[in-house]
This record gives structure tokens, sequence and C-alpha cells, in this order.
């Protein structure tokens, strides 16, 4: 029986992540799970689940679920505020984290798992990708092991051999035969539109995704292609990657989650119907397989398959994190704080699609911090990144 936490439980991951927990009570059980806000799914979950935790981070949801629970006599215990987290990220019951907070916030819990020796089943991208080297060091000095679900990185890793996947980030690929990975996206859902019509483009396009079902702000990013672009940083520090070890390819029809090129000329893949429990389920259940309560792949069903290079002048996003990934640690900081801050404006129509790229972009070149030693360095930076954008968006025409 393994027993896990859930650090965003109430969002797309989380949902899936219980899901699967329902279809096998004989193989896992939840000890704690942790959101920001969301009250009623929390509630639900509490009744469904019966954790011995729960943390919110919003204090007054804490206040309210506390309430709640007590009338319905559910014994769950409600904690909330950051060190508190932070402790139930590393209880000692707990065998595996699922790190699937959104953003920057997901960062001090996931790593605080990462201290207490924990697996760390990631979707959370951007706390690797903001805190690079210290994180992966972190998981080599902790004897901490991560298993990836976002869905290219968990393909991956489904087709490493067995050494590579026990020695994430470290193991050299050449060494082990691999001559390179090869990222695959859907290209999101404004793949087909001209330049020209993207500054008219609504947070209900970005987020009405053709193949997959996520939260908005990962919609938007995959609307933008920063998703591709944190992924390629995620890839490199994952699997120990240079820049001539990784490629991308646009495949609109997300049947072929990413591929392993190896130096025989052999290239295996991982294929599925889009559906996020496949990589949640083998990441849970791993090195075992069960049953996701996804739907079965039907080859037949398709005409084509499609690959195509990634457009970088139609989608700026995606070669600004290259760039910044080159430039180093807090190139990459800033544009993650930048991107979190101007994909929110957007989705609260505060700027149109297209200034999210601008933005980005202006301050990412606009702003140079030294190389972060510690992960209070790395909080500061994006910080002060997260003012800098606001105030350019203030300042911006809409
Ligand atoms: P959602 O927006 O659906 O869910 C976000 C979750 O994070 C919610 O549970 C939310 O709680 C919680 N949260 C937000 N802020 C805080 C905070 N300050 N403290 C505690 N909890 C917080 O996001 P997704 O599930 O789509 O994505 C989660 C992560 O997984 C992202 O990093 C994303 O890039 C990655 N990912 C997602 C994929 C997908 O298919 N959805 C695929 C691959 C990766 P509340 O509901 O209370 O606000």
């Amino acid at each position: 029986m393994k027993k896990i936490t859930i650090l965003g439980s109430t969002g797309s991951i989380g949902r899936n992540t219980l899901a699967i927990v329902k279809k096998h009570p004989d193989l896992f059980k939840i000890i704690g799970l942790i959101a920001n806000k969301n009250v009623s799914i929390m509630l639900q979950q509490c009744e469904c689940f019966s954790p011995d935790w729960v943390g919110m981070s919003d204090k007054k949801s804490a206040d309210i679920l506390r309430i709640t629970l007590k009338e319905k006599k559910i014994k769950t215990q409600v904690l909330s505020g950051s060190k508190e987290i932070c402790a139930l990220a590393s209880l000692e019951e707990n065998d595996c984290i699922v790190s699937a907070i959104v953003g920057m916030a997901g960062l001090l819990p996931t790593l605080s798992a990462i201290y207490a020796g924990k697996t760390i089943l990631l979707a959370n991208k951007e706390s690797l990708i903001t805190c690079g080297d210290i994180f992966m060091r972190a998981l080599s000095s902790n004897q901490a092991k991560i298993i990836p679900i976002d869905s290219e990185h968990n393909a991956i890793f489904q087709v490493l051999p067995p050494l590579l996947q026990n020695n994430l980030g470290k193991a050299n690929l050449k060494k082990n035969g691999i001559k390179s990975i090869v990222l695959t996206g859907s290209g999101g859902p404004l793949y087909h539109l001209k330049k020209e019509d993207l500054p008219f483009v609504t947070p209900e396009q970005t987020c009405n995704h053709p193949n997959w079902s996520m939260g908005d702000k990962i919609s938007v990013d995959s609307s933008t292609m920063m998703n591709k672009g944190l992924e390629y940083a995620e890839a490199r520090w994952l699997f120990n990657a240079s820049e001539n070890e990784i490629d991308i390819l646009v495949h609109p029809q997300s049947v072929i989650h990413s591929m392993v090129e190896y130096i025989d000329g052999s290239v295996l893949a991982q294929l599925s119907l889009p559906d996020m429990k496949v990589a949640i389920s083998y990441a849970m259940a791993f090195p075992k397989r069960v049953l996701s309560g996804a739907d079965f792949l039907n080859l037949k069903k398709f005409k084509c398959l499609n690959f195509f290079e990634p457009d970088f002048i139609q989608f700026p996003c995606l070669k600004l994190a290259i760039d910044a990934f080159s430039s180093g640690q807090s190139a990459m900081t800033v544009l993650n704080a930048a991107n979190e801050i101007s994909v929110s404006a957007f989705l609260n129509s505060r700027i149109r699609f297209n200034k999210i790229a601008e933005i980005n972009s202006d301050i990412l070149t606009s702003s140079s911090f030294p190389k972060p030693k510690s992960v209070e360095e790395i909080v500061e930076i994006d910080k002060k990144t997260r003012i800098k954008t606001e105030k350019k968006i203030l300042s911006s025409s809409y």
C-alpha cells in the first residue's frame, strides 16, 4: 500500500490522481490533500478519501473547511500557512508526494518533500525549472526519487533503460546508448491561427485545448507554446541532456507523447490517447502497471500522424524559454515569474494574448541577477520579477 499526499488535489492533475486512487483502494491510501481555496471540492475529497490531514494555503478557506468538517463529523485535521503545508509534504507516513500545485507556489512544499527523502511524482514543472541545479542536487543528497508525470517526460521515462530511470539527472545519455530525446507537443489550440489573429484570441479559446483537458495556466502556456519551452528546460534537467541532445516536434494528434532515439538507429516512443491518467497511474504504480481508467488507443481510428518543426516566429515564448535556459538559472526564474503574472493578466482580460510574449520578453531582457546560490535567492528573484511585471502590465496599453 503506497501512502500518498497530493499537493494541488483540487486541480486537474490532483483530481485525476484521486480517480486512480479510487480505482485501487488496495494499492493507494491518501494521507494528505493540499490546495489553496477551493473549499467545495476539498470537502468532497475529504468525504470520499478521509485523509488524515488537509492543508489550505488560504487561511479563510481553511477556517471554513474546518468548521464544515466538524459539523459533518469528519476527523480530518485542517492546517494552513506555508510552514504547515511544507510540514504536511514531509510527513513521515508519506511514501510519495504528487507535486501538482500550479506555478512557483509548488516550489517550497515540493522541496520540503525532497529534503525528507520522499518519492516525488512531479507534475509541477515550474518548481524544477525555477530551481534547476539546486532542485536536482537536493534530490541526490537526500536520496529522494523523482518520477515525472508531465506526459512528455513520463513518456521518455517509460522508454529509458532502468539504469537511467534510477539515475535521473545524473547519468550520461551518450554513454547509455542515447543519441537524442524528442519532445513532442500538440502545438496547442491556436496552432492553426494566423499571427495577425492572435491579438483577438480570448481566454476561453486558449483554455479549449483540442486534445487535453488541463488547468487554465498550463492551457494558456500550451497556446503560447511557453509550456513546450518550460518542458524543454524540465527535460534538460531531468535527463541531463545537452542542447544537441533535445529536439522538439509539433505532433497535432497527441498520440506519441515523446521519443528517445538510440545510437543504433532505434527510436522508442510511448503512445496512448491524450489522458493524463496514463502518465499519473504509471508514476504511482511504478515499477508495476495498473488499470488507469483511460480509454485504450485504437490506431485504426487515426488516418495519419503528423510531425512538424515548431514555428518560433508565431510562438516566440518557446524560443524565449530555450534562450533563457541557455542564459542561466536566474534568467529561467525571471521568465517563469514574468510568465505567471502575464498569463494571469491575460486570463483576467487585462492584456491581450500577444502581449504575453511581449511582456515576458521585455522583462527577461531588462532583468539581470547573479546566479542564485540558494532557494532564498531564487524566491527573491521570483518576488522582484513579479512586482516588476505587474508594474509593466499597469503601464502598458491593453
Ligand atoms: P489547476 O489549475 O487545475 O490546479 C492547480 C492546483 O494548485 C489546485 O489544486 C489549486 O488549489 C492549487 N494551488 C494553487 N495555488 C496554490 C497555493 N498557493 N497553495 C496550495 N495550492 C495551490 O492546475 P493543473 O492541475 O492543470 O496543473 C498543476 C501542475 O501540473 C502545473 O504545474 C502544470 O504545469 C502541471 N501539469 C499539468 C498537466 C495537466 O494535464 N493539467 C499536464 C502536465 C503538467 P485551488 O483549487 O484551491 O485553487
